[in-house]
């Protein structure tokens, strides 16, 4: 499932796609672009270009403008469990896609997807194409996205602000991490990934975690952000291989402990983050 890094390199696949003047829109998957009827947001585009491509946490929009040169509605993409976003370039058949998900990047359309998982195509007036392919169809086009109820985005946040906003609660802390409205982008291996590295147990109550020890956990997110941006995604960190049944610490080669946590499966190490 896309976390932040996932969704930031799809953000900068998207850059490709900005100052290009909107032809065609399909965005007849009436699922993928609920509420909007089919028609409408093509009607919204055509014509305009997106002009910028933004993310907090999970979530990716573009600003558009419109064939007047006006500022447009800002359109949202979600990538779901399994979206991608490809951008087909002017020349041809280069296409520049993410890393995520570990995949080879993409090279031509039809390769590795199926025309069929294309959910959303914007055609482009100097022949190229932005496409959101999404297996699972459970990625979401939509204009004006709901987007001011996230918290601060995790790779942008300050030490102060993370200190404030996760440790003032009784829930544990990795619910905190995960919680969108607290701090945006940091889904379930991200938050196992950087409790590990910065040594804290999952299941404590936030508010019992140090301020020193929020420090540590607020430089071990820039790090395994930055990290799995540079690596092709969340599953690269340090700690995913060892979470399985008699996984092994890698740094200090005691069991890990297994449970569920803030509602999902969570693994830590026994005796480091005891
Ligand atoms: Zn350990």
């Amino acid at each position: 499932m896309p976390e932040l890094p996932e969704v930031e390199s799809a953000r900068q696949v998207l850059e490709r796609a900005l100052h290009r003047r909107i032809t065609e829109v399909d965005d007849t998957d009436t699922y993928v672009c609920r509420p909007h009827v089919p028609g409408e947001i093509a009607a919204a585009l055509r014509g305009g270009e997106l002009v910028a491509a933004h993310r907090v946490g999970k979530s990716l929009w573009c600003e558009t403008t419109t064939a007047d040169g006006d500022a447009g509605p800002r359109l949202g993409i979600h990538l779901g469990m399994s979206g991608r976003i490809y951008v087909l370039d002017p020349e041809g058949p280069h296409v520049s896609g993410g890393r995520y998900g570990g995949g080879e990047p993409f090279l031509v359309a039809g390769d590795n997807d199926k025309p069929v998982w294309t959910r959303f195509r914007i055609t482009f007036a100097d022949g190229g194409e932005l496409t959101l392919f999404d297996k699972r169809r459970l990625g979401r086009v939509r204009l004006e996205p709901d987007i001011h109820l996230l918290g601060p985005d995790a790779q942008q946040i300050g030490r102060e602000e993370l200190r404030e906003r996760v440790g003032a609660s009784l829930a544990p802390i990795k619910a905190r991490l995960m919680d969108q409205t607290v701090v945006a982008g940091i889904g379930n291996l991200l938050a196992d990934e950087v409790l590990w590295q910065a040594m804290i147990r999952p299941s404590r109550p936030a508010r019992d975690v140090t301020a020193p020890e929020l420090d540590r956990l607020w430089e071990a997110l820039g790090r395994a952000i930055d990290s799995a941006i540079a690596m092709g995604g969340v599953h690269t960190g340090e700690v995913v291989a060892a979470r399985k049944r008699d996984g092994t610490c890698p740094r200090c080669g005691a069991p890990m402990e297994r449970a569920t946590v803030g509602g999902r499966t969570t693994y830590w190490c026994s005796r480091e983050q005891a």
